[in-house]
This record gives C-alpha cells, structure tokens and sequence, in this order.
C-alpha cells in the first residue's frame, strides 16, 4: 500500500514534467517560426536596450506587418488614429499635437535622456507630417501665400510648372513623398544650417553625430548626395523603421502615384522617387545601429 502510493507520486510527478517540457519546447518552436517567417526581421528594436524601454511604448511586431503599404508610404492616413503611433510630449516637443511612431519615439525618449545627461535639450520641431498637412505646405508655396526660404514668392518668380516644384523641392516635399509621413523622422532644435555652426548648436549638432546612431537615428539629408533636398542638419530618421520603408518605396511606389495637388504633374518629369525619396544619405539605409 504504501510501495503503491509513492509510486503514484513518483508518476504525478513524471507526467507533470513531461507536460511542462513539452509546452516550453512548443512556445519555443512557435517563436522561432515567427521571427523567421514574418517579413519585419527581429531587430526592429534591437539599438535600444530592451530595459531601457518603457514597456507600453513597445510596438507589437503584429501591428508593424501591415505598414508596407503605398497607402502608408505616401501619409495617406491619419496618425491620430493609427495603432503604432503615439502624442508626443509636450516636454519634449516646440508645439502641442505632433505624432510620432512608438517605437522612434521609445528610441528618440532614449537619446533625450542620454543627451539630457550631457548637458544637452533635445527638442522636437517637426514629427508626423500626413499627405494632407504636407499638402497644405506645398500648395502654400505654389501659390506664393507662403514665400519660400530665400523669400521668393514662386507664382510671381517662376511661371514654369517644373522649375517651380524644383524650388520648392529645395527644402519641402511633395504630399505622398516625404519622408515626415513615415512617423520616423524628426526635425529637431532649428531649421536653419547655421545655426548648429556655432555655440549650443555646434554642440548638438557633435554630439548628434556622435551618439544619434546608438539610438537607430541617422541625418538623412547630409551635405554632398548628388541630388534631392539641401543639407539639413536637423532632419533625423530612425533606421530600424524608416530603412525598411525606403526600400519598400523603392520597390513600390511610383511617380504617377505622386498626385492630388497643384503641380503634380512635374512628379515623373523630375523623378521624385529617384531623386528626392530615394536620394538619401546612404548611411541611413542601414538598418542597424552603426557601433
Ligand atoms: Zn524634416
């Protein structure tokens, strides 16, 4: 009787072990099929340290399969409502209301605090810029409500349709070609070259290029590309996202798509996809960290 018993425990026990072997090499074997099988790669966050990341700010990988769409290349929708995206701080932001994607953001909440350590205040000027906000800036400086940079009023200036957009394109792009539509890039501290020349924006700017990578964040608009927009030493871009993205575009997206907007149709004379979406520091289209 009690030769049985112990018996009884000793097969309890067997059986309860052989059950939970079975469960983890399960989950195990589940996992490994879906990082190999899914079309977003692990890594989408591996330049930041997991335990730096605030947890709810982590995107599920689940949600990042079904950005790889024209539709989200070119801003065709609204961040406010769209999953993977997230308000930015007023903290750490010039003005209320501006959207990026979680996981910049959770990588961009890093640097800050790095650079904040530093004796340095990130801030961000510009985030998310939809098709249709992007619209109105470019319709803007079309029509010459608003004067472009060197404070050329474009309808007076320039009648012809293509050296328009050029100008245009020094600095701004065309709805359905920007990279602001993405929620991986922002523009930070000014907008102005000169000012990160000298003092405070010297500073930033250093320590920008020598610490943004360890965070995915990359200058996309360097000086010297052979063509696309003028160097912009404030425009950064989160790689781990945006490097999929540009090839996604490079891949998808065509210039007759590059529509719904005064002076469109110059899109395929200029070859905005070649030139401007695709005419990148190359840098930026690593998809890792570069340390
Ligand atoms: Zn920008």
């Amino acid at each position: 009787m009690t030769c049985r018993k112990a018996l009884n425990t000793f097969d309890l026990k067997f059986i309860t072990t052989l059950l939970a072997l079975i469960v983890l090499m399960s989950a195990q074997m589940s996992c490994q099929q879906g990082n190999s099988s899914g079309n977003i790669p692990a890594d989408a966050t591996d330049s930041i340290p997991a335990d730096t990341i605030p947890q709810e700010t982590v995107t599920p990988m689940d949600t990042l399969a079904h950005i790889f769409t024209t539709d989200y290349v070119m801003g065709r929708f609204d961040p406010a409502e769209h999953p993977d995206f997230t308000l930015i701080d007023n903290k750490y932001a010039s003005r209320e209301g501006m959207y990026l994607r979680k996981d910049a953001y959770a990588a961009f909440l890093n640097m800050y605090e790095h650079a904040l350590k530093d004796g340095i205040q990130l801030q961000i000027r510009s985030a998310t810029r939809n098709f249709y906000a992007q619209k109105g800036i470019w319709e803007a400086k079309w029509t010459g409500e608003r004067k472009i940079e060197n404070g050329e009023n474009l309808s007076e200036t320039t009648p012809d349709p293509v050296e328009r957009a050029r100008k245009i394109l020094r600095y701004s792009s065309m709805p359905g070609s920007s990279r602001h539509h993405w929620g991986t890039d922002i523009d930070l501290n000014n907008l102005e070259n000169d000012w990160f020349d000298t003092g405070e924006g010297l500073t930033l700017y250093k320590w920008l290029q020598q610490h943004a990578h360890e965070y995915g964040y990359c200058q996309t608009y360097t000086a010297g590309r052979p063509y696309g927009y003028f160097e912009e030493r404030w425009h950064w871009t989160y790689t781990p996202v945006s490097a999929r993205l540009t090839a996604f575009a490079e891949a998808n997206l065509k210039n007759e798509m590059i529509e719904g907007f005064l002076g469109s149709e110059s899109a395929v004379t200029i070859d905005v996809v070649k030139h401007y979406v695709l005419g990148i520091n190359q840098q930026c289209n690593k998809l890792e960290a570069r340390n």
